[in-house]
């Protein structure tokens, strides 16, 4: 349920009422709109005499929230969230690339790419150390030393460093980190998203191979309602009966989820599609969407990576596919 107080409400009044609900056991989410403070209540409202609220002076209008998603969702929250992750800002119209390699493999790898995609403007570097793989055959990650190495490519480049955790043991090495990536497989891994969401750093959670908006939201949800405001969530492709593709990039995601939510909706490209060649058009067209960022798959030699050589671009592609995202960045405002 949510509560829309009139213009101008005096901070006094919006403290005494929201005691007040909270005596009724709510939890009460304050959300400051360009025009009006929205109170958002999360638990069973089922009881609450909407009329009796709605006579407060302070009281513009109540409504009951359908959707079962709370915290994540945009009646709550109206103005889109901004994620701050040390100089860059994910969320709020903004373009925020984030890219590197699939999985770290070395150090002058990792270097070598969180260079050269700084100084094409990328503004987070990216690198698997735990990697979700479908054979346990193939390269499994670097696991604590990709870690290491992601942190020194961080200091060498001040660029925050984002990576996929698989399992809640590996929390601990996650200190240091940016962002953590929930990858695609992990969407549904309830216990590991309740504590990403005590942990308090910005989760970059993915939609799982062939889940809905609304159960995205609500994975996102779990988060949040263990008080982590900070998730951006990602459209990563999703299965289909197309198999040219890797997976088919969902494009309505993109407006459908922003319209839903107020968190920020970034596009991977590089896992949709699973070919380099098709990674520049998809970028543009998350862009024309209206994405607020996306995450790439750069490698300094695509052809030996140990993991999505296929899909990853060479730092000269990426380069010019920045530029062409400016370009139609601006060209849409
Ligand atoms: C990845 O980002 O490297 C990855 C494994 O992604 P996803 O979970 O979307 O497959
Ligand atoms: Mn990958």
């Amino acid at each position: 349920m949510i509560v829309i107080l009139r213009e101008n409400t005096a901070q006094a009044a919006v403290e005494k009422l929201v005691a007040n609900l909270k005596t009724f056991g709510f939890d009460v989410h304050i959300s400051q709109g360009s025009q009006h403070t929205v109170l958002g209540l999360i638990g069973d409202t089922g009881k609450v005499d909407i009329d009796q609220i709605k006579m407060l002076e302070c009281v513009d209008d109540v409504k009951r929230i359908q959707e079962p998603f709370k915290n994540a969702n945009r009646k709550f929250h109206p103005l889109d969230t901004q994620i701050k992750v040390k100089d860059a800002v994910i969320g709020g119209g903004g373009m925020t690339v984030i890219a590197g390699p699939c999985s770290v493999e070395s150090e002058e790898q990792i270097i070598t790419v969180a260079r050269s995609v700084k100084a094409s403007g990328a503004k987070l570097l990216r690198g698997g150390a735990f990697k979700p793989r479908t054979s346990p055959y193939a390269f499994q990650g670097l696991r604590e030393e990709g870690i290491k190495l992601l942190l020194e490519a961080k200091k060498d480049t001040g660029l925050p460093i984002v990576t996929e955790i698989m399992d809640l043991s590996q929390l601990e090495l996650f200190d240091d980190v940016d962002v953590i990536q929930v990858g695609a497989r992990n969407m549904q891994n309830f216990e590991l998203l309740k504590q990403l969401g005590h942990s308090g750093k910005p989760i970059l959670l993915k939609r799982g191979l062939a889940n809905t908006y609304q159960e995205l939201l609500m994975s996102a949800e779990y988060i949040m309602a263990s008080g982590n405001e900070n998730v951006i969530l990602c459209e990563r492709g999703v299965r289909t009966f197309e198999t040219y593709t890797r997976n088919t990039l969902d494009i309505s995601a993109v407006p459908v989820l922003k319209k839903l939510s107020h968190l920020p909706v970034i596009v991977d490209p590089s896992h949709a599609v699973g070919v380099a060649e098709f990674v520049a058009p998809l970028s543009l067209a998350a862009v024309a969407a209206g994405a607020d960022g996306l995450i790439i798959e750069v490698h300094n030699n695509p052809a030996c990576a140990k993991c999505d050589g296929m899909q990853s671009l060479t730092p000269e592609q990426f380069r010019q596919l920045v530029r062409r995202i400016e370009k139609l960045k601006s060209a849409l405002e």
